[in-house]
């Protein structure tokens, strides 16, 4: 176990990528603060599912990532609760897809502050206390997305763009210290996120699931398969390890070949 005594936040860990990662990070001996929307019975079988599983101490907390103050308040919860952050994931996002002429703006405004925002305050907040131990990883999920763009997804694209950066100018300003930080950039997932964008083009196109999920993959995913939870799960823990230590301010992509044509 790699990271036995290690404590990380997961923000959007109730589902999809974010509970792959918690799960990887526990596997490996962490301790975890689980964090998003859902059902409250189904998270607390993930919560406790992962302490028995694992030996580690797993919590819950509910903070709604589009306010800055519930964000800050997370990373203070944590540390209460376990004493300090050594490995923070900023995972949760959300996706909404129109032309720019027709996206709302008050979903313009969500995604931004979810997807991007949240990431500044976690980031924030958890610096001191890992510069005062000097000792952190905070490692970003941003996208393919982070990297290259797609019609109909504005606010998605800007936001992983910006959360490129922003982990550009955070590993710059720790570059002397014990504390890291890069960005994991997916392509697809096989996600709730992504099964409603599967459900919406065999809607559109009077297509069967199957057919619409190959249609997705055809369009941008050169593999012609999904990566994986799991998969994402392992490279965060990769870049938690020792082995990882000067890995700073990139972006690793996991997209079978998305970026690479
Ligand atoms: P998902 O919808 O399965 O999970 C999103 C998680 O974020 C959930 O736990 C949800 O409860 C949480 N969340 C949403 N809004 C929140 C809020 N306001 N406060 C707190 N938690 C909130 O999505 P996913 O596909 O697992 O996506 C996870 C991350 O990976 C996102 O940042 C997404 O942009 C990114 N990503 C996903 C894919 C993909 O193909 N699925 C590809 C590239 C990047």
């Amino acid at each position: 176990m790699t990271l036995k005594g290690k404590i990380a936040v997961v923000t959007g860990s109730t589902s999809g990528i974010g509970l792959g990662i918690a799960t990887a990070l526990a596997r490996q001996g962490a301790s975890i603060m689980l964090n998003g929307f859902g059902d409250a019975e189904a998270i607390e079988k993930e919560r406790s599912g992962l302490a028995s599983t694992y030996g580690v101490e797993v919590a819950f907390d509910p903070a709604d990532l589009s306010k800055p103050e519930e964000v800050r308040r997370l990373v203070a919860a944590t540390e209460a609760r376990f004493g300090r952050v050594d490995i923070l994931v900023n995972n949760a996002g959300i996706q909404y897809v129109a032309p720019v002429e027709d996206f709302p703006t008050e979903r313009w405004d969500a995604v931004m502050a979810i997807n991007l925002s949240a990431v500044f305050h976690s980031t924030a907040a958890a610096l001191p206390g890992m510069k005062a131990r000097n000792y952190g990883r905070i490692i970003n999920i941003a996208s393919a997305h982070g990297l290259v763009a797609s019609v109909n997804k504005v606010a998605y694209v800007a936001a992983k763009h910006g959360v490129v950066g922003l982990t550009k100018v955070t590993a710059l300003e720790t570059a002397t210290t014990g504390i890291t930080c890069n960005a994991i950039c997916p392509g697809w997932v096989l996600t709730p996120l992504v099964q409603k964008q599967i459900d919406a083009i065999a809607a559109r196109d009077g297509i069967t699931d199957a057919q619409a999920r190959h249609k997705l993959l055809e369009e941008k995913q050169p593999s012609l398969d999904f990566a994986t939870p799991e998969q994402i799960g392992e490279l965060a823990v990769f870049l938690a390890s020792d082995a990882a230590a000067q890995i700073r301010g990139t972006s690793i992509s996991i997209d079978g070949g998305w970026t690479a044509r």
